[in-house]
């Protein structure tokens, strides 16, 4: 019997912007030691944010998570815990510059899962999906990720890298269980994360996944528990050694687009960033609003329960913080098909304009030619806005992380406090 090591009646995590802003409030303490102890694999996970849901889905900002910690500590002092944050904006911001690494990894999920050739693959991988692998610790990782939605880093880590190097599965179904699961999944951070592990990523650099490492960094009280077929894990070799692929930029920053001036402009709020009353939107006096979470990519990237029960609290929270900001009582769509929805809603509000929040890439941005589209066969126009600091990002992340994290020390105000 293996201990759970985040029983899922202990661990919340915030789909409503208020508790995620108490949460950042009460990881503020330990930020200062995040450094020392970020790798350790604890039961509670405390020595971590736990707060990738709510900046994935935009509940709070990437600057809200990297100025909080400055009210009590040194710049020096917090530095690890902000370059975290900072290579999930350079994650979305390298992908958003290179979106057929998206499209490629679509590409060859598909083919891996209506080839003949796979089937073994396929096979292989439900196996140790439904944690009957030969390894006990990455079953139990296989089980945490289902039952909660989160894994911690180190262990996403080992558990890739046992996948691929020791397995010698496709990253890409792996990269799929895990964003079926996650409540934090993110096209860029996870499939980029799969392809660094892989050693397709950053030239050179492959993640073994390594007994002695997990002997140092799990929990003794638990890795005691789960030592069957940990000897698997002693000398692993790269599945693709020497695997180099530069990716070149194919998509360069889009072009700001303005505001409009338009009194038959509404607002759809999305999931990819579901806090309007801050953002370039703020400033709008819409005549309607919409909030709609993507249902076609649930359905298609078969979420799991708890994520859509999730991402359902979360998108109710930004309708009850738009309707007070915007004074318009927001219309939430619940299931149907996307692109429908926000036509027959732009039309039934006589609207030209639909103004929102540019998605980046992922199953929603994949959408967006459609139903720009559909709005404009019925006169409508399609607005997207970007975040300055979006297009900041974007405008930096055309080398390495640790390029883009001087040019960002000189580029954001928070990391020069
Ligand atoms: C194979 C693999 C898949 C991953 N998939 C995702 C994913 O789908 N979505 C996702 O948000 N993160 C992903 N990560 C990155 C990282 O594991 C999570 O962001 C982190 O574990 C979230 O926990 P936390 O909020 O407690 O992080 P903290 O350690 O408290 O860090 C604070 C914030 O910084 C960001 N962050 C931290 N570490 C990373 C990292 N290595 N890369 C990018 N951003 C980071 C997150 O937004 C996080 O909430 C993946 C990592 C790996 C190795």
């Amino acid at each position: 019997m293996t201990r759970d090591l985040f029983p899922p009646d202990t661990i919340q995590f915030a789909s409503t912007r208020s508790d995620a802003l108490q949460q950042l409030q009460e990881f503020v303490p330990f930020a200062g030691r995040y450094s020392r102890h970020r790798n350790h694999v604890l039961p509670g996970h405390k020595n971590v944010s736990r707060l990738s849901p709510a900046i994935r889905h935009r509940l709070i900002t990437e600057e809200e998570c990297s100025t909080a910690p400055l009210e009590r500590y040194a710049p020096s002092t917090i530095e690890k815990f902000t370059q975290e944050v900072y290579w999930r904006r350079y994650w979305k911001a390298w992908l958003s510059l290179r979106p057929q690494v998206w499209s490629n990894y679509l590409d060859d999920l598909q083919l891996i899962n209506d080839s003949p050739r796979y089937e073994t693959a396929r096979e292989r991988a439900s196996l140790c999906q439904s944690a009957k692998g030969p390894v006990a610790l990455m079953n139990h990782f296989a089980k945490e990720l289902q039952t909660t939605g989160y894994l911690h880093n180190h262990a996403r880590m080992w558990f890739a890298g046992w996948w691929i190097h020791v397995e010698r599965l496709p990253w890409q179904l792996g990269a799929h269980f895990f964003f079926k699961n996650l409540l934090d999944a993110d096209p860029a951070s996870n499939t980029l994360s799969w392809r660094w592990v892989a050693g397709l990523q950053t030239p050179g650099k492959t993640y073994l996944p390594r007994r002695s490492n997990i002997e140092k960094y799990m929990s003794p009280d638990l890795l005691d528990t789960l030592q069957e077929g940990l000897e698997i894990l002693e000398t692993p070799t790269a599945a693709h050694p020497g695997a180099q692929e530069r990716d070149r930029i194919t998509h360069p920053s889009p072009d700001p687009e303005t505001l409009p001036d338009n009194r038959n402009a509404g607002i759809w709020v999305h999931e990819e960033d579901l806090l309007p009353e801050a953002s370039p939107l703020s400033t709008l006096k819409p005549k309607a609003v919409l909030v709609s979470g993507n249902f076609e990519a649930w359905e298609k990237f078969e979420f799991c329960e708890p994520k859509r029960k999730w991402l359902m609290a979360a998108l109710e929270d930004a309708c009850f913080r738009t309707e007070n900001h915007f004074r318009v009582s927001p219309e939430i769509v619940t299931q149907t098909h996307q692109l429908q929805s926000i036509t027959k809603w732009a039309r039934r509000e006589k609207l030209s304009q639909v103004v929102a929040l540019r998605p980046q890439v992922g199953p929603l941005a994949d959408l967006i030619p459609s139903i720009r589209q559909d709005l404009a066969s019925h006169d409508v126009e399609l607005l997207l806005l970007d975040r300055a600091t979006d297009r900041a990002a974007r405008s930096l992340a055309t080398g390495s992380f640790f390029s883009f994290w001087k040019k960002c020390q000189k580029e954001f105000p928070e990391l020069s406090a």
